[in-house]
């Protein structure tokens, strides 16, 4: 009995070790991406990848100083983020189903899948009276993936133009996840696209200052275009269990 509890507490050091040493290697890799980009690191955040992970993982990042996680299942969000407690900064970083805007607007600090006026215009009108506005992103679909959400390159300005004025939400930025592909070449040039997409739109009058992209394994890549959001998941918890994520 004693053995197998002493075996339990190993496993929880083991685990709490795990995730801040891969947190703090992390921070390393961003930090090393923005100097050769000559850019400040106060400028780029992290945003801890949570989904399908437990509580007690998200505690232990928490532990070592990470604030903001990111969520996809909103079923599993909801039963993770009200026991947590107050002290995190929740981004859901999935589509959004319009008949899930008003939990979205109640639980989150932001949401980066927004991709249609009619989820942005819900969230408006759902989001808590007394809250700050919902911060949002408009998800790309950078790629012209079938497969993928996200609205067409050539849509996002006049979207933006629409989804500005609304007073529940405020739009941040701009979210996309480029086809996988080893081709670093490639890869730059879509989250270059993404930036130029933003500074577009910023030159029709519309302030952005958030590009969310990268993840685990292109977050380099991400950062020399100017990601301000970088999005890391097995980085951080490991390998996820197969699923739709
Ligand atoms: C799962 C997920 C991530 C994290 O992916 P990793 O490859 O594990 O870093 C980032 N962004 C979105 C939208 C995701 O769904």
């Amino acid at each position: 009995m004693l053995a197998a509890f002493d075996g339990y507490k190993e496993e929880c050091k083991r685990i709490m070790t795990t995730i801040a040493a891969r947190l703090q290697a992390v921070r390393s890799r961003i930090a090393a991406a923005a100097e050769s980009a000559g850019r400040p690191l106060e400028d780029i955040r992290l945003i801890a990848v949570s989904k399908t992970f437990t509580g007690a993982a998200i505690q232990e990042a928490r532990a070592a100083g990470q604030v903001a996680f990111g969520e996809s299942y909103l079923q599993e969000a909801m039963a993770k983020i009200p026991v947590l407690g107050p002290d995190f900064e929740w981004h859901h970083i999935a589509p959004i189903q319009s008949n899930k805007t008003r939990q979205v607007a109640e639980l989150f600090h932001w949401a980066h899948g927004v991709d249609r006026l009619k989820i942005a215009e819900r969230l408006s009108s759902s989001r808590p009276a007394g809250r700050p506005p919902l911060d949002i992103c408009i998800q790309i679909n950078i790629s012209s993936e079938a497969s993928k959400s996200g609205v067409a390159p050539q849509e996002v300005l006049a979207l933006a133009r629409a989804i500005s004025p609304l007073q529940g939400v405020r739009l941040r930025g701009l979210m996309a996840i480029p086809e996988a592909t080893p081709d670093v070449r490639l890869l730059r040039a879509r989250f270059r696209q993404i930036r130029e997409l933003k500074d577009e739109i910023v030159r029709q009058g519309i302030k952005l200052d958030t590009l969310s992209m990268g993840m685990s394994d292109d977050l380099e890549a991400a950062i020399a275009e100017g990601a301000t959001l970088v999005r890391v998941g097995h980085a951080i918890f490991g390998e996820r269990p197969q699923g739709p994520g």
